[in-house]
């Protein structure tokens, strides 16, 4: 049969109708002459150029309306969507890091839903302030005397530099004037924030003595910034926090404390270096404390900051304290996330805590159920032992023994096969190790096993 020409295409109106047979009436006027406009416009443009790619005559108009349908649910199909994270990574960074308890979804889709008292205080029937809903669980879960959220720890450094220490020097260790990530530098935000960066000691060696020797009348805060995704080994020497508090209490001179992750419980239990808790850092005595909510605190996007009344204060009447604030879902989501912390049911509740306390026995148990169901449908799969990471800015270099499942694919090439378990439906992260994909089940939740099976399966299959 003869490839057909310009003129076996359908008018838009044509098109148009022949879609809406095919659909009812589910696109809208508009949306649906614009798909058919471009698809026609894209089939003119092919058949000018010569490609063959249409289907003759009779089959052209089902061609047209098939792919005009499927431009109109491309449209509607969310670009952000779900994804199995089999790379045992905790808190990846990429992937959206904390997943959220269920208490903390189900606040957040209740006060989503409806008017809150987001900023009216209901007993005296006048305007409240965002920021008391947190304050009182923030303080007593971590002994400071006031809290503040903003939307991510970038924002609350931000924020403490500009209201604290604009036009004036803030004092910090040459080994901690460090990237974060996403070209988010600790010396660039201190430019930006108005304030001079006075850098001391030497890369791997900084002492009190050295912060001591930096103070001026200018200083404005001494700053100390967990070395949050990098690790110093060797001939190295950092301040406590302990010794950078007396230092500033000699001088006058408050600390402020960027925990990056930050933790309210302890991580030493899971075999883990401990990463610096929260109440050790006010306890010490650092003036503010920043950390993230959706790291190991397992909530949602936000910056926390926790510290003495008074700076809180300035903080919060800075304007830019405004531009940064956090909306009522956030705030729902934290408080039903400290509530977990608070009960004493955060390991259980919180997926974070819950994936770092999983013992590797129930994770092979697991692996070897799914390696067992792959081989019965052919596929060439192991349980193996494996490491995860927390990530995210916690506990770098650390690892958490683990267990997954290991497919050595054969012809189809484990390039192609990880290609494809990203770009399914869900997509599937898993990780390439020597040839073989290993998906590290640390980071896959229960529910979510015989869906990956299912994935797996298909993405071997679609070579056979
Ligand atoms: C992650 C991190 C930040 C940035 O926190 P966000 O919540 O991602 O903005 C800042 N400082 C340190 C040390 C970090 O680890």
């Amino acid at each position: 049969m003869s490839p057909p020409s310009i003129r076996d295409l359908p008018s838009v109106d044509r098109l148009m109708q022949a879609v809406r047979a095919e659909l009812g009436e589910e696109s809208t006027h508009e949306r649906l002459r614009e798909a058919a406009r471009a698809e026609l416009d894209s089939a003119r443009a092919a058949m000018l150029r010569g490609e063959a790619t249409l289907p003759a005559a009779p089959a052209l108009l089902a061609h047209l309306v098939a792919s005009v349908t499927a431009r109109l649910t491309h449209e509607l199909t969310p670009r952000l969507r779900p994804v199995i994270n089999a790379s045992g990574v905790i808190l990846q960074t990429n992937l959206g890091r904390a997943p959220l308890s269920a208490a903390a979804l189900a606040a957040m889709a209740e006060v989503g839903a409806s008017y809150s008292n987001l900023e009216y205080d209901l007993e005296r029937g006048e305007r409240g302030s965002r920021h008391d809903h947190l304050e009182a669980l923030l303080t007593r879960l971590t002994g400071a005397e006031a809290a503040l959220a903003v939307n991510n720890n970038a924002a609350a450094i931000y924020l403490t530099l500009i209201a604290l220490a604009a036009g004036r020097e803030v004092v910090l260790s040459r080994g901690q004037a460090l990237e974060i990530g996403g070209g988010f530098r600790i010396p660039d935000v201190l430019r930006q924030s108005g304030a001079t960066l006075v850098e001391v000691g030497t890369t791997n060696r900084t002492y009190a003595t050295d912060y001591a020797a930096a103070i001026s009348p200018r200083t404005a805060l001494l700053m100390r910034v967990h070395s949050s995704n990098f690790r110093q080994s060797g001939f190295v020497h950092t301040a406590s926090l302990d010794e950078l508090v007396a230092v500033g209490r000699t001088h006058g001179v408050p600390v402020l404390d960027d925990l990056g992750s930050g933790t309210l419980l302890p991580t030493a239990p899971y075999g883990l270096a401990p990463e610096p808790t929260i109440q050790a850092s006010v306890a010490s005595g650092a003036a503010l404390s920043t950390f993230s909510g959706d790291k190991l605190l397992g909530g949602p996007q936000a910056g926390l900051i926790v510290g003495r009344r008074d700076l809180i204060a300035n903080l919060r009447r800075h304007p830019l304290a405004r531009a940064l604030r956090v909306d009522k879902t956030t705030i729902a989501g934290l408080e039903a996330t400290l509530h977990s912390y608070l009960r004493g049911t955060a390991i259980a509740e919180l997926p974070v805590w819950r994936m770092l306390a999983t013992p590797v026995a129930q994770l092979w148990a697991r692996a070897e159920a799914l390696a067992v169901r792959l081989r019965v449908v052919g596929i060439s799969a192991d349980p193996v032992v494996c490491h995860s990471a927390v990530g995210g800015g916690a506990l770098p270099g650390e690892d958490l023994p683990s267990a997954g499942v290991a497919l050595t694919p054969g012809a189809v090439g484990a390039e192609v096969l990880v290609v494809r378990l990203r770009t399914g439906v869900p997509a599937v992260v898993a990780r390439l190790t020597a040839g073989r994909i290993v998906c590290d089940l640390r980071t896959v939740r229960v529910e979510e096993d015989e869906v990956l099976c299912q994935r797996l399966t298909e993405a071997w299959r679609k070579e056979a």
